[in-house]
């Protein structure tokens, strides 16, 4: 067996490896679920393949979309086997060496991968590893040495191996049997890990982990079988040769023994070896939602959305879309804000919905199917309407894209809206008499405050960004106000409280709640009973830029000019009187960048403020865009 090339882990790699090898980190199961979904990836690129060129999938057992999992207890080797679209050698040495720098930028990625290595080394939690492009290295949970054996149409056989000691081997394979197309990994099992080659630890592994994999996993399976043999007697010497008897002669013996006296059996115990199938293949969001059960929507998060954490979604809604277009979706609201979700939110593109068409995988790097405000969702969308045989590219203009589009929003924001509805906190004080009846909702208590405390902001881009759909996302809308004694309350419970006479809504923007609490501007409305909006949020300032009015009433930002509280008949005494006041300080800040100096009914201790003018920006926005430009 010749040398092979030898070549050096990318030093960020073998920097992750050396975590993975030292690890004290107990579950070391997951490694199974990130080889079975490397599989299942290879095999969808497969199937889209076969879509536009049937020819790609072969013949006999190599046009079978499977994998398999065999356990060799002898050399301690456990091998996951799939007919995926397998890896040239090029891609053996870019893909098992590099950092995968597919979708996102390159510069992202390693950024990425930086958080990814402190957060696992400051929690010694790997779970999250599948979530970072890098799960293949988990291999080395369970494995001092790892062969790959790949096989693509592009290329001949090849195997990379490595010890994790920072570098790797890629050989043209001579020696091993020829895959037809895909990958083998064989797991050389570490003497801690020898428990992987109990064939039942493994189907409980794939039950648990993988049971949403859309593609049959089997697992070559030993099994004893005991079978009755009749005890030969001594009169009746009957002459059987056990091992080779049919079933049809064993039947016509039980038969025969039946219709005689009774016959003394002993057992036999054989091991037979057969491919046992582990998982359903049924694509779970074909079925009617009324029959999956909050467990199996849970877990089939978890796996779309490769998060182990074991925490439940916030949310979820199952639909079918009929009429024009037709589709399947689950969506998520996923149990917490990813930890880059609003970092990079202008220069990502990242969608997280998975398209199928007719139950093949066709990619999850469709942009088209949610606006990217709502891009923190996971889940998928199966069309029957969408054509099976075009290029990505041509499905990226179907005209159908925008139905799909326009009624996965509508049906996300009905099921945020429906998080507040069954959220008791969300019950205020004036409204508890009309729902006496709740109590059974205790599960759900607080379940919108940690929605808008993940989400919110994506609910303020949403009024910046989507005008189509401002008023059902301003409904959404959460904020503390002078009245809402540090609780969050909405702009529907706001005009409820309005006072007679009020026509605007009243708001302030500033850094914080405190600092706005101590605001001159404030003083007067709150003496007059008059309650303002807290905006204390960056984004905010943006926000009241886009959402203009709500159920025909304007938004007024109290520290701008044009504030009108009520009718004062005083002032137009005042300002007649204080004319020549007024007149002499404009004119002596003439040059200080101030328009005017007006009497104002608007204070109540304080003497006297600079506003701002009505179409300029707010002080505070003055702040952000400050800072902003440093
Ligand atoms: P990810 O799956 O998130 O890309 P991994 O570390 O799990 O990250 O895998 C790295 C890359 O190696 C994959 O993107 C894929 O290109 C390649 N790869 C891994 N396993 C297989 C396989 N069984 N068949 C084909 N390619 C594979
Ligand atoms: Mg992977």
């Amino acid at each position: 067996r010749s040398s092979g090339e030898k070549f050096e882990f990318q030093a960020e790699v073998s920097r992750l490896m050396d975590i993975i090898i030292n690890s004290l980190y107990s579950n070391k199961d997951i490694f199974l679920r990130e080889l079975i979904s490397n599989a299942s990836d290879a095999l969808d690129k497969i199937r889209f393949l076969a879509l536009t060129d049937k020819d790609v999938l072969g013949e006999g057992d190599t046009a079978k979309l499977e994998i398999q999992i065999k356990l060799d207890k002898a050399k301690k080797i456990l091998s996951i086997r799939d007919r995926g679209i397998g890896m040239t050698k090029e891609d053996l040495i870019k893909n098992l060496g590099t950092i995968a720098q597919s979708g996102t930028s390159g510069i992202k990625k390693i950024n990425v991968f930086n958080v990814l290595v402190e957060k696992m080394q400051s929690s010694g939690d790997l779970n999250l590893i599948g979530q970072f492009g890098v799960g293949f290295y988990s291999a080395y949970l369970v494995a001092d040495y790892i062969e790959v054996i790949s096989k693509h149409s592009d290329d001949n056989q090849h195997v990379w191996e490595s010890k994790a000691d920072g570098k790797f081997t890629v050989s043209e394979d001579t020696w091993n049997e020829p895959l037809g197309r895909g990958t083998e990994i064989r797991l050389h099992l570490r003497d801690d890990a020898g428990g992987y080659l109990e064939g039942s630890k493994l189907k409980d592994l794939v039950k648990r982990y993988s049971e949403f994999i859309n593609f049959p996993i089997h697992l070559w399976a030993s099994k004893e079988v005991e079978t009755e043999v009749p005890v030969e007697e001594d009169e009746s010497a009957e002459e059987e040769s056990e091992t080779t008897s049919t079933e049809e002669e064993k039947e016509e013996d039980a038969e025969e023994e039946d219709s005689e006296k009774k016959q003394k059996t002993k057992k036999v115990k054989e091991t037979v070896h057969e491919w046992e199938l582990l998982n359903d293949v049924k694509a779970m969001w074909l079925r009617s939602p009324k029959e999956v059960t909050d467990e199996e929507y849970t877990k089939f998060y978890h796996s779309l959305a490769k998060d182990f954490s074991e925490e439940k979604p916030t949310a979820w809604s199952h639909f079918n879309a009929e009429g024009d277009v037709e589709f399947k979706a689950v969506l998520y609201v996923p149990p917490k804000a990813a930890h880059d979700q609003y970092e990079s939110y202008y220069n990502s593109n990242k969608a997280n919905l998975k398209l199928f068409v007719r139950r093949v995988f066709i990619s999850d790097e469709f942009d088209e199917l949610l606006p990217k405000y709502l891009s923190f969702l996971k889940g998928l969308v199966d069309s029957d309407t969408l054509p099976l045989n075009v290029s990505r590219e041509m499905l990226q203009q179907h005209s159908s894209l925008k139905t799909i589009k326009k009624n996965l929003i509508r049906k996300t924001l009905d099921m945020i809206r429906k998080l507040a509805e069954e959220d008791p906190d969300e019950v205020h004080d004036d409204d508890k008499k009309d729902m006496e009846k709740s109590g059974e909702n205790d599960e759900k208590k607080g379940q919108y405050t940690k929605f808008w405390k993940d989400f919110g902001k994506s609910i303020k881009l949403g009024i910046i960004e989507d005008a189509s759909n401002r008023n059902r996302l301003a409904k959404l809308l959460r904020f503390e106000t002078t009245k809402s004694n540090g609780k969050l309350t909405s702009l529907d419970q706001y005009i409820k409280r309005m006072k007679k006479g009020q026509k605007d809504v009243f708001y302030i923007t500033g850094s914080s709640k405190k600092q706005l609490e101590k605001s001159p501007f404030l003083e007067r409305l709150i003496k007059k009973g008059y309650e303002v909006i807290f905006f204390t949020d960056p984004v905010d300032e943006y926000l009241m830029q886009y959402l203009m009015d709500y159920e025909d009433k304007k938004f007024q930002n109290v520290s701008k000019e044009g504030l009108k509280v009520g009718k004062d008949s005083k002032v137009k005494e005042l300002k007649e009187a204080f004319k020549d006041l007024t007149k002499w300080w404009k004119e002596s800040l003439a040059g200080e960048n101030v328009d005017d100096v007006k009497i104002s009914n608007r204070l109540a201790d304080t003497l006297c403020v600079v506003v701002t003018s009505k179409f300029g920006w707010s002080a505070n926005m003055e702040r952000i865009m400050q800072s902003q430009t440093l």
